[in-house]
């Protein structure tokens, strides 16, 4: 009975110790492969480290105390710039006269003084020049040279200066 159960249990621990060992040989192959790609990333000596990382547990400890300060930082440093810069581009737009970047509403080029807006003459609100009304107040644009606007759909193009003064 007792031999029974000796030989069953020495089997069961034969496939554990295979598993664990499998296991323990699959997680420091991961562990060299993921300190090569993590330093490669981070822009050191990939190769150092992988040599590193061969002695087991404690190359990935090592690696993990000296590592160089996280990329990552940086890349989310870079999105953020990248979408303010998206922002600012979304709120200025282009002088089309001189391609001097002006705000949205900006009634005139700071850098050539090209009228880029007209200005409501009741609440003084910026309008797009194409605008025959005023949005903000329903005020009707008076006095607009309008020769061009039916065959020229396009708005900041004209920049043409308005009588309104
Ligand atoms: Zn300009
Ligand atoms: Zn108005």
């Amino acid at each position: 009975m007792s031999e029974l159960l000796s030989q069953f249990w020495t089997e069961q621990m034969q496939t554990a110790l295979n598993v664990v060992v499998v296991l323990l040989i699959i997680l420091y192959i991961l562990s060299i492969v993921w300190v090569v790609r993590d330093a490669y990333l981070r822009g050191t000596l990939w190769y150092i480290w992988g040599i590193v990382a061969l002695v087991p547990i404690l190359g990935l400890i090592a690696y993990c105390m000296l590592r160089p300060p996280l990329l990552s930082v940086d890349r989310d440093e870079q999105e953020l710039e990248i979408a303010l810069k998206q922002r600012q581009l979304m709120k200025y737009g282009e002088c089309a006269t001189c391609g001097y970047p002006v705000e949205a509403d900006f009634v005139l080029c700071p850098n050539c003084h090209t009228q880029l807006k007209n200005l409501c003459s009741h609440c003084q609100h910026a309008l797009d020049p194409a605008w025959q009304v005023c949005p903000y107040c329903a005020t009707p644009v008076g006095g607009l040279p309008r020769s061009s606007a039916s065959s020229a759909p396009r708005r900041r193009r004209t920049g043409n200066p308005t009588g309104q003064a």
